[in-house]
């Protein structure tokens, strides 16, 4: 199934057990608990939970598998019983992180004060400089 984000999630953290809630939960945002402070994602959730999500109110539960879940008993906080089986795979599927390759443009170690031989092609570069007053 597809995950419409952001949507509510409440995830047990499978190091310390607190229960977290995130409202606005994306792939972007950090699952970080609140009590032990650990990347609640970084555990291989496939293992160590199982996932449902609320029919009527489209939150998604992260409980531990020895969490008791029944379904048609267990309760939404928003009232609703109806639950959907959600695979993990899946939701890890979407949640993965996306790939960012942060390439440093600015480079610390730049020098201002390199001096150029006078035909290098980092002459034009440094007169696009001197021709900013902001410089
Ligand atoms: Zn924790
Ligand atoms: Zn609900």
């Amino acid at each position: 199934m597809k995950l419409k984000t952001p949507f509510e999630l409440l995830i047990e953290c499978e190091g310390c057990g607190l229960e977290n809630l995130i409202p606005e939960f994306t792939p972007e945002v950090p699952a970080v608990c609140n009590q032990c402070r650990e990347n609640m994602l970084a555990y291989d959730l496939q293992q160590t939970h199982q996932g449902h999500t609320c029919d009527s109110c489209g939150r998604a539960y992260l409980l531990k598998t020895e969490t008791e879940f029944v379904d048609g008993e267990s309760e939404c906080q928003c009232g609703s019983r109806d639950f959907t089986e959600l695979s993990l795979k899946d939701f890890a599927d979407q949640t993965a992180q996306p790939q960012t390759s942060e390439s440093d443009d600015a480079d610390p170690d730049f020098d201002w004060c390199r001096p150029a031989p006078d035909d290098s092609p980092q002459d034009d570069f440094n007169e696009i400089f001197d021709d900013n007053p902001g410089f």
